[in-house]
């Protein structure tokens, strides 16, 4: 296509364009449907309509189904009424409002530590969160799963980096004997639940190894928390490891507490420094009042309705125990709400995600890059809303649909 009428540089002559629109090519000529930004025409709903047909969803990770929750929806609507739509201003000069505060307050107490911030975005959160922390001087280890905004945040903190093999605490262990003499502060970025993979880590091991060799501990939970441990409050709850030994705890907003945004929680001097230094909370807009409003809502009813827990817990067992019995490939999937189904290389996924679509059964491919390309896979995300019916429809569907392909 031409360049519009007065335009000085056509973008679709942009090198790095090239290999997106080569994608696109193959995908219409193999027949298949482009598996992304599937106009999804319902609410928050386990069984929306998407492009006019009906499905059972597994791509929400509205974990504990909170966001069509009365309580949720009446927070939010009455702050937008009370406070207005945006915050119209940064929290430093300007924007800071209560409603900031008693969020801050409820995730500190939730966690266990001294104090939170909470910023606008949770992939923000991450890049700016470890640029306001690591620098030159400095070693950052991730977990090769870790988060794009984990690695993007490492990157542009200009520290040095390594990438751990995915939980290879044996390797931590080796490289940091070997390097940690040569930095001045060490950084070790987890998750508490993988969000390809759906394993955890071993914390008391990495708070042993840790204190060993004098670094610091950041865990990203943004799909542990309200999924992990008997209150769902994530990882430290799970392992029984106190929550004080993990010195930078991550999370978003957006995911178990159906809002949008992250936080930070740590000690008092911790949040002290991000609230001074983290540019992405300095120099952004204070979170809008009804997205704090109802992440703090989402909170309580975690606390109040600890059945909803419960039930996300067995609902994600149950998934894996059944697929495991139907012989299908769960991958390290260990049956906490994230269950990958590994179904080889990227082409076989985009035909297993399509016939899924086919049988109602609304489950996303994972592909190259975002995993190697002999794993990709269909990732399940099993919400409390999720009936033992629907769990077992889904995985009778996806082994049909896997043994046809
Ligand atoms: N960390 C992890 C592990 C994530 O999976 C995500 C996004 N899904 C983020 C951080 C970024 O959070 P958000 O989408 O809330 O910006």
């Amino acid at each position: 296509t031409p360049a519009p009428a007065g335009a000085d540089y056509d973008f679709e002559d942009l090198p790095e364009h090239r290999p997106i629109r080569l994608q696109l090519a193959a995908l219409e000529s193999l027949g298949l449907e482009h598996p992304f930004y599937r106009l999804n025409e319902s609410g928050p709903t386990t069984a929306p309509v998407i492009e006019g047909r009906p499905q059972l969803s597994f791509a929400s990770y509205d974990y504990l189904g909170l966001n069509a929750h009365p309580e949720l929806i009446a927070a939010a609507r009455d702050a937008v009424a009370r406070w207005g739509v945006s915050a119209s201003a940064s929290r430093l000069v300007g924007g800071e409002r209560a409603h900031h505060r008693q969020l801050e307050a409820a995730l500190a107490k939730m966690q266990g530590t001294e104090d939170c911030v909470v910023f606008v975005s949770g992939h923000a959160t991450n890049v700016t969160g470890i640029g306001a922390l690591m620098g030159p001087q400095d070693l950052i280890l991730h977990d090769a799963l870790a988060h794009n905004s984990v690695t993007v945040g490492a990157q542009l903190s200009g520290a040095a980096r390594l990438t751990m093999p995915h939980n290879d605490l044996d390797w931590l262990e080796d490289s940091l004997a070997r390097r940690r003499g040569d930095f001045r502060h060490v950084l070790i970025a987890v998750e508490g639940l993988y969000s390809m993979d759906g394993d955890i880590p071993d914390l008391a091991r990495l708070v042993e190894i840790k204190r060993r060799h004098g670094a610091w501990l950041m865990v990203d939970e943004a799909h542990s928390l309200g999924v992990l441990g008997a209150t769902g409050r994530g990882l430290a709850e799970h392992c029984g490891v106190p929550p004080a030994a993990v010195d930078i705890w991550m999370g978003t907003l957006s995911k178990t507490l159906a809002s949008c945004g992250g936080y930070i929680c740590g000690q008092a001097a911790l949040v002290r420094h991000l609230k001074a230094r983290a540019s992405g909370f300095v120099f952004s807009v204070a979170l809008a009042a009804p997205l704090a409003a109802a992440a703090t809502t989402a909170l309580a009813l975690m606390a109040r309705e600890p059945e909803r827990v419960a039930r996300l817990q067995a609902r994600a067992a149950r998934f894996r125990d059944r697929a495991r019995a139907a012989g299908i490939d769960t991958g390290l999937g260990q049956g906490f709400a994230v269950m990958p189904v590994m179904v080889g290389d990227s082409l076989r996924a985009l035909r297993a995600s399509a016939a899924l679509f086919e049988r109602g059964i609304y489950a996303l491919p994972i592909v190259h890059p975002a995993v190697p390309e002999r794993q990709a896979r269909l990732r399940f995300f099993i919400t409390a809303e999720h009936t033992e019916a629907e769990i077992d429809r889904a995985v009778a569907e996806t082994a049909a649909a896997l043994s046809a392909l």
